[in-house]
């Protein structure tokens, strides 16, 4: 790369925010840098994870077909738990055998494969390259200044660094004196962990009840979090078990526990125990969740700038979907630039287009639906605590048979289920069902 050379765009980050854009760009034929701080793209990134087909085909087109996925997701179980049981719910749909919607996907190698269409698209993909600074000139971002030493200059520059907490380049850019994203704060994040567990490939289908090729989630609330708000997970990939789950900054902070603490209980949780059983953990990884809501949104465009993906604070964990949101944001800011460059204006009214596609489509849409989820776990945290415990004791009642006539057991249920605060459980479903309206 020669000093000072201009781009059309450059975008900082080769996760699915950053690569959708590049490519999107590249393929309409404008001048495109994917910088990327990674050895190779994918190479630091952590996600659970689950991708979604259906949106990486809206941006590559058929070639979906030829990445490097891990297995069709077919059955997707979500478990309560208490420290003695679990509340399952299994949905196995064997139309996803024919019409797959998801994934399961390894970082490492999907990431790569995926940077390199954008890299056969036209971008230009550096990898080893940091960005250390947005360049401001005169009140507007003209480019970035690199850990290499030399600076590249742009219309746009399309910041897609993940949540970037603390360190990362929307926090420590100011435009006439204000950050391009304000400090996020403790709740508005969640620390998750992950490990990836090495397992016969036959060995995760007779466990996991999968047909071979085939693959299941396995999603769990309650005591495997210790009652924080969040979840764990179990993903089946080709040979590997995806096992980790996070919860909310704020929460790891009050009650002073540690990522490998929750690992360490869920991993040790009588049903999880046995399906991990001989499985080797060859890599640990961590890395924060954006999970502030809708109004956690920062300003996405601005003078020679957009934002897009995880550092747009783009997420839905209630239904474990960020990948999505990223490529989609990237996709929708890459026709921005595209749009701009056809008319030659790069103001910022003309940028601000990125915010009207975000606003009229189904991104910001979820985003709305479920900004008061995060919240209302975090400030009823007998949800995941208490009221999990009161449903798996009305259950080993209900099932027990021990010479008690059944009239007596529903007596029963009902005293505890009314002595435990049934009446606040109800209401406090109630309240959970209108705040996600
Ligand atoms: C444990 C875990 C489980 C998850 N599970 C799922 C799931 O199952 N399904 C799902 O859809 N989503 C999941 N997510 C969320 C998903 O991973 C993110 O929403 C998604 O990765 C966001 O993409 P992005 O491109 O915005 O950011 P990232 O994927 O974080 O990519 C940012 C890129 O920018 C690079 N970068 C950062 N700073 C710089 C810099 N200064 N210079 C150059 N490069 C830089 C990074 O190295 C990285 O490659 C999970 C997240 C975690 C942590």
């Amino acid at each position: 790369m020669a000093d000072d050379e201009r781009f059309d765009a450059i975008v900082v980050g080769a996760g699915p925010a950053g690569t959708a854009a590049a490519y999107t760009m590249a393929k309409a034929g404008l001048q495109v840098a994917l910088l990327e701080r990674g050895p190779q793209p994918g190479s630091k990134n952590v996600m659970g994870g689950i991708l979604y087909n259906h949106y990486l085909e809206e941006i590559v087109g058929d070639a979906w077909k030829e990445a490097p996925l891990e297995r069709p997701i077919i059955e997707e179980r979500r478990w309560m738990m208490t420290p003695k049981a679990y509340i399952g719910f299994d949905y196995k749909n064997l139309r996803n055998r024919e019409h797959p919607h998801s994934f399961s996907v390894l970082r490492a190698r999907f990431d790569p494969w995926f940077a390199e269409q954008a890299e056969k698209a036209g971008a230009m993909v550096v990898p080893e390259t940091v960005v250390e600074r947005l360049i401001v000139r005169n009140g507007r971002v003209v480019g970035v200044g690199t850990g290499r030493g030399d600076d590249l200059h742009a219309e746009v520059v399309i910041v897609s660094e993940g949540i970037g907490l603390g360190a990362g380049l929307l926090e420590k850019t100011l435009i006439n004196g204000k950050p391009l994203r304000r400090k996020l704060r403790r709740n508005e994040v969640a620390m998750a962990v992950k490990e990836i567990m090495q397992l016969d490939s036959g060995l995760i289908e007779e466990r996991f009840n999968c047909e071979s090729g085939e693959g299941c989630t396995i999603e769990c609330f309650g005591d495997s979090t210790m009652g924080m708000s969040g979840f764990m997970f179990i993903y089946t990939n080709k040979d590997t078990l995806s096992v980790g789950g996070g919860a909310l900054l704020s929460e790891f902070n009050a009650t002073l526990r540690s990522p490998n603490d929750l690992m360490e209980h869920f991993k040790n949780h009588p049903s999880v125990k046995p399906l991990l059983r001989g499985a080797e953990t060859v890599e640990y990884l961590a890395h924060l969740i954006p999970e502030g809501g809708y109004r956690g949104i920062p300003k996405v465009y601005g003078p020679g700038y957009l934002v897009c993906g995880d550092a747009a604070m783009l997420s839905n964990p209630v239904h474990r979907e960020g990948s999505n949101l990223a490529m989609v944001s990237g996709k929708l800011a890459g026709e921005t630039v595209i749009h701009a460059k056809e008319t030659e204006d790069f103001s910022e009214s003309r940028l601000r287009e990125y915010k009207g596609k975000l606003d009229s489509s189904w991104i910001m849409a979820d985003m709305k639906k479920y900004d008061k989820a995060v919240p209302l776990l975090e400030h009823n945290p007998q949800m995941l605590a208490k009221y999990p415990q009161i449903l798996d004791g009305a259950l080993d009642e209900f099932f027990r048979v021990d010479g008690t006539s059944k009239w007596e057991k529903q007596s029963k249920i009902f005293k505890m289920i009314r002595k435990e605060g049934g009446l606040k459980m109800a209401w406090d479903t109630v309240k959970a069902a209108w705040a996600m309206k």
